[in-house]
Order: C-alpha cells, then structure tokens, then sequence
C-alpha cells in the first residue's frame, strides 16, 4: 500500500481558534482537497508552540525583529515556535507545508510591513524562514491549483 502523503499545515486554516483575534482562518477549499487526497495532516500553531496567548495582540515583523502592536519585542517567541515547528516537521518527516499567508509567523510570500496599517510586503514569517532553511517546500491556502499539482505529482 502507498504511504499516505504527509503534510505539516497552519492549525488556523484547519478551523481551529488559535489566531491572535481568537477566531480561526478556515479555508473549506483547502480542507476539500486534503481530504480529496487523503493526506495525513500534522497540525501546526508556532504562536501556540512559543506559548503565546489566546487571544494575543496582534504582532509584526521589522527586519528581523518582531514587535507586538503594544511596542513590545517578541522575537524570541517567534524563534521558539519557528524552532519547535521545524522539530515536528523533521519528526514527523513531512512532504511539505501549507502555512497561512501574510502571518508574521507562517507567511510564506507576504507580511504585514511592521506599520500596523494592513500595508503587505513580500517577505516569510519565521516559522516559513525556518522551514526554507531546511529546504521544506511551503505552499500557502492561496494556492489551492499549485497544492493540487504538487500532490499529484507525489502520487505518482
Ligand atoms: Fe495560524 Fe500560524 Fe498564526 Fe498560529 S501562528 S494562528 S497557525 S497563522
């Protein structure tokens, strides 16, 4: 039998309330496919890992900082989640990742610029830069089409 493909996703996408506001990101697309596939999910919360609250005030990256909206340097949180997110990744040897979009923690293409106006730049969470490094690819819920390709493909 085939082993399942195993993929490391953002617990806020999945529906779970995890996000700083307390909500979650649920992307029911998202959801369809993996369950098309069949995949084995290995869910995620850096923010959680690092021991950050829920709800939490919202926070962004400055080069390599990151701040929190109240001006505090949180940025050793970040490493933690970033670290402890790479260990289960590697534990649980994982295919790839699918990790929010624009999140100081997984963005993967974008973030918050640090001004806290919703201003986007390109850039990677910490989590995201963490997983680069080891060379994990890392797709983000907006690309559903890519995430899709790239499944049939390890299903060959
Ligand atoms: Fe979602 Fe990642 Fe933020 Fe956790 S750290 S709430 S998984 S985007």
């Amino acid at each position: 039998m085939k082993k399942k493909i195993k993929v490391l996703i953002s617990a806020c996408l999945l529906g779970d309330n995890v996000k700083y506001s307390g909500g979650n990101n649920l992307t029911p697309e998202l959801v369809t496919l993996l369950e098309k596939y069949n995949v084995k999910i290995i869910k995620i919360c850096p923010e959680c890992f690092a021991g950050l609250p829920i709800p939490r005030v919202p926070s962004e990256i400055r080069g390599d900082k990151v701040f929190s909206k109240d001006s505090r340097d949180i940025t050793e949180e970040f490493l933690i989640g970033a670290e402890k997110t790479y260990k289960v990744a590697k534990n649980k040897e994982i295919d790839f990742a699918i990790l929010k979009e624009r999140s100081p923690s997984c963005g993967s293409s974008f973030i918050y610029d640090g001004s806290f106006s919703g201003k986007t730049i390109q850039g990677q969470g910490f989590t995201a830069r963490r997983l680069n490094k080891e060379n994990i690819v890392i797709f983000s819920e907006e690309n559903l089409e890519e995430i899709e390709k790239y499944l049939e493909e390890l299903n060959k």
